[in-house]
This record gives C-alpha cells, structure tokens and sequence, in this order.
C-alpha cells in the first residue's frame, strides 16, 4: 500500500464520520423541536388532572387522556385551540342544573347500590331448622334352597323405615335461603331389615337329595330359615322360674330347644353347627321360630336373635 492510497482512505473515513454527525444533529434538533407541556384538565366535577403531553390541540390532549366531552359540556379554550406550557383545560356543564353527565349518573346508581347493600346485610336472618330424614330398611334375601322342600319365597321379617334429625343452621337473606350448615344428625329410630326366603333354580334337585337323607315319615318340610332366639330358666324369659319344660325334661342348656307344635317333643334339630332336641315349647314360638335354652339370662340375651338354617336330624 502506498502513501496515495493511506491517504484516500483517510479522506474517505473522514467524510462518512461527518455525514454520521450531521445526521445525528438533525435528530437531536428535531427531538428537541418538540415541546413538552404541563397541562391541567379540570373536570366537570372539579376533578383536577395534571397530565404532561407532547400534542398542541386540546382535542388531541383530552383524547390521549381518554376524555370524552358529553353534548351538555363545554372546553374551555375550545378543542381546536393549540395549549402552550402550563396552560389550564377546563371542562364544565353547559346546564349545570340537570344531572345528567355520565359521572354523575354513575354515581347516584353506585348510592343507590349501596343502599340495597346495606338493606341486604341488614336484612340476613339465621335459623336453626330440624329436618326429618326417612331411613330406607333394606332387603335381604336368604336362600334356603339347599335345606327346604317349602319352595314358595315369603317374607319371614317385614322391614320398617327408620328416621333420622338432621339439624342445619340456615341463613336466609330476604326469605332466600344462601347459607346452609349441618350441625348434627341423631337417627330417632333404626330402620328394621326386610327378610326374605328365598329358592334358587336348583331347589327341586337339592331338595330331593336332602330328602333321600331322609326317612319317610320325618318332618322335613319344616326345614328352612327360623328365627333363632334364646332363653333361660328366669321369671322374665319363663313367666315361672321352675326349669322344668313343657315335655316334663328338666331345661339343659346346649340340648334344649323349644319348637312350634308342629315339632313332636324329641326331635331332633340341627340349628348352625349344634343339634338339639326339641323338649319345650313357648307362647311367641310359632311358624318360624325356634327358642333355645341357656343357663344364664346374660347368655341367652346375648345371643339375642339370629336367623339360622334349620334342618331336622335323625
Ligand atoms: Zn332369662
């Protein structure tokens, strides 16, 4: 390279730097050709607004400022004028007796609002309130196909509903309910199981089998699902605290059965895993019933009542 060329170079750099600067200066000239203004807007409600702008025109201003002029409201200067610095916009009513600006209307809906409120909060009424619940009983089914020849379903125990109280403390505002808490529940009566005896498909072949078991002459049709209760020798289960039973057999617990009539005294009953003879009988114990001794009156109300499959032995 040499010095011509150094030297063209230097000239060429020396004029881009200086069109940068002169380019430069046009920008900060005209940036700080535009002016910026302290404007205060005061508002038909005397609602004062300082707001800084670069624009010229009131128009222009009130619009940056999202300021819409109602029909019934005047500028002042008018919208055309151009602001200079520190220079005051005022809005007012040109009817200031009637009041219907936009703010002014909001505002008497927001009292009004208010108002109701204030009706409202005051007008909440709290109540404890007591409602009665039906318990549905429910259905059980118990299938005695395997152990009876009766092959009609029947109803052994009839269901009863039950009834619970449920306590809420309810909140009403003007007579509509809004709040609604459980604060206790108590079941005034359990409900009672229905029980029902029931056959499956396989009944007549089962229960022809069951009967090959046994001799002819035997009472097996009274097989099937009794009610099994207990008793002992005392007052309250007996009326008479002899211990001597009907067929004459002094009461022993764990053999001691009291049976329908249909039963004669000696037959033998295979009630659960135990088999008893049938030496009593009793004033509630018909059809479906069976009542077995006990030694002790805690033992017998401690078995209270069970329904259990009942099938005569030989
Ligand atoms: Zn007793």
């Amino acid at each position: 390279m040499n010095r011509d060329e150094k030297a063209s170079i230097s000239v060429l750099k020396i004029v881009l730097i200086c069109i940068v600067l002169i380019f430069a200066f046009n920008v900060v000239t005209k940036a700080t050709n535009v002016e910026i203004k302290n404007t205060k807007i005061i508002l038909s409600n005397n609602y004062e607004l300082d707001v800084v702008t670069t624009k010229e025109k009131v128009s222009e201003i009130l619009k940056e400022n999202h300021i819409v002029v109602l029909p019934d409201e005047k500028v002042t200067p008018n919208l055309e004028t151009v602001i200079s610095n520190n220079e005051v916009i005022t809005i007012s009513k040109t009817n200031a007796g009637q009041p219907t600006s936009a703010i002014e209307l909001a505002e008497e809906d927001s009292e009004v609002s208010m108002d109701q409120v204030l009706s409202n909060y005051t007008s909440i009424v709290e109540k404890i309130v007591v409602e009665e619940v039906v318990i549905p009983y429910e259905t059980i089914t118990k299938d005695v196909s395997n152990n009876s020849k009766d092959t009609a379903n029947k109803v052994i125990q009839e269901g009863k509903d039950g009834l619970k109280k449920i306590s809420y403390k309810v909140k009403y505002q003007n007579d509509i309910e809004i709040e609604k808490i459980k604060i206790s529940e108590e079941i005034v009566r359990e409900p009672v199981d229905k029980i029902v005896q029931v056959q499956t498909k396989t009944t007549a072949r089962k229960s022809t089998t069951a009967g090959e078991r046994l001799k002819a002459g035997k009472t097996i049709s009274k097989m099937g699902t009794y009610k099994v209760t207990a008793y002992c020798a005392c007052s309250k289960c007996c009326g008479k605290a002899t211990g001597i039973t009907a067929s004459g057999k002094k009461a022993t617990a764990g053999r001691t059965v009291a049976a329908p009539s249909n039963f004669a005294f000696g037959t033998k009953l295979k009630i659960g895993d135990n088999v008893y003879v049938v030496e009593d009988r009793g004033g509630a114990i018909k059809g479906n019933r069976i009542d077995i001794y006990m030694d002790s009156h805690s033992a017998a109300l401690q078995w209270g009542s069970r329904y259990l499959t009942v099938e005569v032995v030989e």
